[in-house]
């Protein structure tokens, strides 16, 4: 039988040696999960004996983390905005650099505001979005094309106790209606890049959400080709983007007729928002 204080230490180990990035936080995540316990509880016990039955179970997530699971899968939690969302590997863990483009798009979020979400994987905009602007948005809609992932939104909007329509959808082809608020967080990754990234994302994350075909922007060209007929006049089209897609965007919203198109960058200083108007006339 070991101890807290030594499961930690050999979880922390185990990481270290697969080269897991912040394998220490991380075998302290997964034990806080497993053991439903916090800090202070494990300084006060952290030499107690514990149950074989939970030792072992902790035991199995250190050797899938040690794999290169993210740990967000194995906890089956992610923060956002400063809210909990159930995750799976069906969508892809909501990144702190979209909270970029909640922040933006709630600018353009005026009452009464009808708020589209393509591309809404866990849902974790748009539900961030009803909570952040409570009362603003009168009629919320996510879509994505892959019913797995529609359930894990469906499963945050019922946990957050939020009012919101979601359905499967391949970009607009079951979208009906009118929003004065399209956001997207599409697959912006080219095909080529995507073996660069971490084994995590690689890996274990849905391809289908990252892959943005030959050179990223596909999935940008079909949304500004076809929101237009979705968007009301002088309705807002907020995208995130990837670090070096500003340019390109800008020009691909500006000869789409947007207007006040402006590229906004993250806090490392890279390109992270595209924003535009459909004309007023
Ligand atoms: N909208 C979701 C997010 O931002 C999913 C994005 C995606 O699958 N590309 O996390």
């Amino acid at each position: 039988m070991s101890t807290l204080r030594q499961l930690l230490s050999w979880g922390s180990e185990t990481l270290e040696k697969a080269e897991v990035p912040d394998s220490g936080q991380d075998a302290w995540m997964l034990m806080e999960e497993v053991f439903g316990i916090e800090k202070s509880y494990y300084f006060l016990h952290g030499t107690d004996k514990i149950d074989l039955d939970v030792q072992k179970r902790y035991e199995e997530m250190i050797r899938d983390r040690a794999k290169r699971i993210p740990v967000q899968y194995l906890t089956g939690k992610a923060w956002f905005m400063g809210y909990e969302f159930l995750v799976n590997s069906s969508v892809l863990i909501p990144r702190f650099d979209t909270e970029v483009l909640v922040e933006e798009t709630i600018k353009h979020i005026m009452p009464g505001c009808r708020l589209l979400d393509v591309c809404t994987g866990s849902g974790c905009i748009l539900l961030s979005l009803l909570e952040e602007c409570k009362g603003r948005i009168s009629a919320a809609t996510g879509v994505d094309i892959s019913k797995d992932a529609l359930q894990v939104a469906i499963a945050n909007r019922n946990r957050m106790g939020l009012t919101a329509d979601f359905r499967e959808s391949d970009l607009f082809s079951d979208v009906e209606g009118v929003y004065d608020v399209i956001v997207s967080n599409p697959p912006y990754i080219a095909t080529k890049e995507l073996e660069g990234l971490m084994p995590e994302v690689r890996e274990h994350e849905p391809i289908l959400a990252l892959d943005g075909m030959e050179d990223g922007l596909y999935f940008y060209r079909e949304i500004v080709a076809q929101a237009g007929e979705y968007l009301e006049q002088g309705g807002w089209l907020c995208f995130e983007i990837g670090y070096d897609q500003g340019e390109a965007l800008k020009e691909m919203m500006t000869e789409a007729g947007y207007g006040q198109v402006k590229i906004i960058k993250d806090l490392a200083g890279l390109d992270r928002v595209a924003i535009g108007q459909k004309n007023n006339n």
